[in-house]
């Protein structure tokens, strides 16, 4: 079958579009400019006409996917704006949003093969408080974040960057969810939408520099590579992760497996303080800072973690481990002469 992969040039993106040109697919992917084309086209050069890539400019554009879908199986849409910095909300929420909106409306008219659409979402779309912080609480993907969604509303652009981001990831995924409700009549095919915390590992995408990285793979160098972080922020802050290929591997089995339909996934590994993953780089690459030395991992605290059963038993995924994703990650950095 064919996919259609919008933001084909991001970090996740390009995992996917290997890994679904490995597992025998064939892919067209979206970029926003020429520019970044080159680098997808070389690194795919060995796909033949198995592997293309065609200029969307502006997702939120009505129609913008309408000329690209017409012979695909399926959809992955990556292409939406992660950066916590402080902008306007709607920098995040439009593209986010109207570019979810753009694809759903393309599927519809415009591909009669097509059978399913995979959203990367975010955990930033199942989130919550914990009314209880001396208590962890586990999500599942019962739960939405709709507290985000009201700070944004009343504090606009002086709301914090990282619920901006998150506001945007649930407002696309849940209208994803809306759409396909009300057309279901209308079209031939389900939805999967897949909720990944930080996403770490090697990148095959193009980056000149690690300043220029992605968000998440960013501040994993920094953290680990350049020791960016205070001993409390090492012991105590943190969250939840999963390696960049296994979200890629997501991807295929979501379209591999019919029982899959329907379903939103939460796609976490496993919960972690920033240390664990110095501690990790260190053992493996002793000239790497040593972090916080005092640091003791049976003692970590977590007010939230996921529940990560459904991408287990639906899925089938095997999620790699922190050991794994860290060594190979120090691996691609050593060989750009980053290390
Ligand atoms: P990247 O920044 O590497 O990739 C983002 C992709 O989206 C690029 O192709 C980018 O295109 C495109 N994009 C960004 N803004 C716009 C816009 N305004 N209009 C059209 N396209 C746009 O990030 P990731 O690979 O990490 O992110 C991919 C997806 O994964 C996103 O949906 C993100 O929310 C999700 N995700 C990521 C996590 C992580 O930890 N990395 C965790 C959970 C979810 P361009 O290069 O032209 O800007």
């Amino acid at each position: 079958g064919k996919v259609l992969v919008t933001g084909a040039n991001g970090f996740v993106a390009v995992w996917v579009a290997k890994t679904l040109l490995d597992a025998g697919f064939s892919v067209r992917g979206t970029v926003r400019s020429e520019s970044k084309a080159g680098h997808l086209r070389t690194l795919f050069a060995s796909a033949g006409d198995k592997f293309e890539v065609v200029i969307v400019d502006d997702i939120t554009k009505e129609g913008a996917f309408d000329a690209h879908v017409g012979d695909v199986d399926a959809i992955a849409h990556t292409a939406s704006p992660f950066h916590l910095n402080g902008v306007e909300p709607d920098e995040l929420i439009v593209p986010a949003l109207q570019g979810t909106l753009s694809v759903l409306r393309s599927a519809r008219a415009h591909a009669p093969n097509l059978r399913r659409v995979i959203v990367l979402s975010s955990v930033a779309a199942v989130v919550r408080k914990n009314p209880n912080p001396a208590e962890m609480l586990v999500l599942d993907e019962a739960s939405w974040n709709e507290e985000d969604i009201v700070t944004v509303r009343e504090q606009g652009a002086a709301a914090p960057g990282g619920a901006k981001y998150t506001a945007s990831k649930t407002l696309a995924e849940r209208a994803a969810w809306d759409f396909v409700e009300k057309e279901k009549a209308a079209i031939g095919w389900d939805l999967v939408t897949l909720c990944p915390p930080f996403i770490f590992g090697p990148f095959l995408h193009e980056v000149a520099k690690p300043e220029l990285l992605n968000t998440s793979a960013q501040l994993w160098y920094f953290m680990v590579v350049k020791g960016t972080f205070d001993n409390e922020t090492l012991a105590n802050g943190g969250g939840s992760w999963v390696d960049v290929r296994d979200i890629a591997q997501a991807h295929v089995l979501a379209l591999l497996k019919p029982e899959a339909a329907g379903n939103r996934f939460i796609m976490s590994s496993q919960e972690f303080k920033f240390q664990d993953f110095l501690t990790a780089a260190h053992k493996i690459e002793p000239t790497l800072p040593a972090g916080n030395t005092s640091y003791d991992p049976s003692q970590a605290k977590f007010e939230i973690a996921y529940d990560n059963t459904r991408a287990k038993t639906v899925l089938g995924i095997k999620f790699r481990t922190m050991a794994e994703t860290t060594k190979d990650t120090l691996e691609d950095f050593k060989a750009r002469g980053w290390l």
